[in-house]
């Protein structure tokens, strides 16, 4: 996590250009300030540094591999490296952040976990690293989403976690989101809130960010290895809240030579009402504790969001990538559910990688960017297919 200063990144205030900060309840004021206040000068300690690195290698399986995908390259027309966060242990890049939270929460003396979680994936990743550190975990989950994600579900409980299940609104991630705000309200002093993406209110996107970085910071040297230089002249990354997208950009930032493509999910197409595409789709607001760009209706309602893949069904982005988009850093691309599917067997078929649904959206993106043949290209491949195989199986067309 070497220090990086940049006008894309958190500001003194908790905001990334106009968006971030903390739009909270007042309850939950003192729980965030708590946090706020302490997370900066816990995570620079040379013995939290220390503890956080050995974990990443010796648990999580780091540095992870960037491989040079030469028939992939072939069909492209550019010469594309992957960044495979597939390999790290528990099968994608959460647990980079779930480690570094759980040491934070050792550090504040907390003695629960909580978190949310939608299709289970966070959840996994939260279960997992509290089982290793012997730490209470509960994971508040939809009754809805827990139905349709039974093996993740299953997995928690088998890693000892808790899932309760919300059974207020929709029954699905908000309300989840809401029951985990209540306990950690209930329950200030001994339970930290452990957040799976760069969204929610100021601290979290900055510290998610952070302990995500280590991607960026690996790619550097490995491509200098590789090629002789750090930069490559494109990342290209998918984005639900952000945060795989956000550690493969880190220390690129200021690079301006270097060219980030966001790769958001356009379910069955953005004219059809079923898309998660938020930058294309969504306006300014107010989502889960921060100023960013969210689907909403005229009036203000979140809009529900739609894609094949659980990781990307989401109705924003987080404060992150809004300011990416709206300085322009970063080119937002959308890719439909069947664009995604067709990439995922072009990846299988040209590397024998099966990827997650949400990474096959960065490689269908590869078809929409235009390269020179001798361009570098790193895309962040973020998880492995195993979870998505009802999926192929579903979609069929292989
Ligand atoms: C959760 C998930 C994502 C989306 O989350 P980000 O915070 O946007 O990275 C992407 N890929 C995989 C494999 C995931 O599990």
């Amino acid at each position: 996590m070497s220090e990086v200063k940049s006008k894309y990144l958190v500001d003194e205030r908790g905001y990334f250009g106009k968006f971030g900060g903390a739009y909270i309840p007042e309850m939950l004021y003192p729980n965030v300030e708590e946090l706020r206040s302490a997370y900066l000068e816990i995570i620079e300690t040379p013995a939290f540094k220390a503890d956080f690195e050995q974990l990443l290698k010796d648990y999580v399986g780091r540095p992870t591999p960037l491989y040079h995908a030469a028939r992939l390259s072939e069909t492209i027309g550019a010469k594309v490296y992957l960044k495979r966060e597939d390999l790290c242990h528990t099968g994608a890049h959460k647990v980079n952040n779930t480690i570094g939270q759980i040491l934070l929460a050792q550090a504040l003396g907390k003695k629960r976990i909580i978190a949310e979680t939608g299709a289970g994936q966070h959840g996994v990743a939260t279960a997992t690293v509290c089982a290793l550190m012997g730490i209470d975990c509960i994971v508040y989950m939809g009754e809805i989403d827990m139905a349709r994600q039974k093996p993740n579900v299953e997995r928690m409980k088998i890693l000892g976690a808790e899932v309760r299940a919300a059974k207020s609104g929709s029954k699905t991630l908000k309300d989840a989101t809401n029951e985990a705000m209540r306990h950690w309200i209930n329950n200030p002093q001994d339970t930290h809130y452990i957040i799976g993406s760069v969204v929610g209110p100021h601290p979290y996107p900055d510290m998610v960010a952070r302990f995500q970085s280590v991607i960026s910071e690996e790619i550097k040297w490995q491509l200098e290895e590789k090629e002789g230089k750090t930069s490559p002249d494109c990342v290209v990354a998918c984005v639900g809240g952000g945060s795989n997208a956000a550690g493969a950009y880190y220390h690129y930032l200021d690079d301006e030579q270097v060219k980030l493509v966001a790769v958001e999910a356009s379910g069955l197409g953005n004219d059809t009402g079923k898309s998660a595409a938020t930058t294309a789709l969504g306006r300014e607001g107010v989502l889960h504790g921060s100023r960013t760009i969210l689907m909403q209706t005229d009036d203000g309602q979140v809009v529900e969001p739609y894609s094949i893949s659980a990781g990307l069904d989401y109705p924003g982005i987080g404060p992150f990538h809004a300011h990416l988009f709206d300085s322009g850093r970063a080119d937002f691309v959308g890719v439909t559910d069947e664009e995604a599917m067709k990439a995922g067997v072009l990846l299988s078929r040209t590397e024998g990688i099966i990827p997650a649904v949400e990474s096959a959206h960065a490689i269908a993106a590869l078809h929409k960017v235009s390269f020179e043949s001798d361009d570098i290209v790193v895309v962040n491949l973020s998880g492995r297919g195993d979870k998505d195989l009802e999926t192929y199986i579903k979609w069929g067309k292989y």
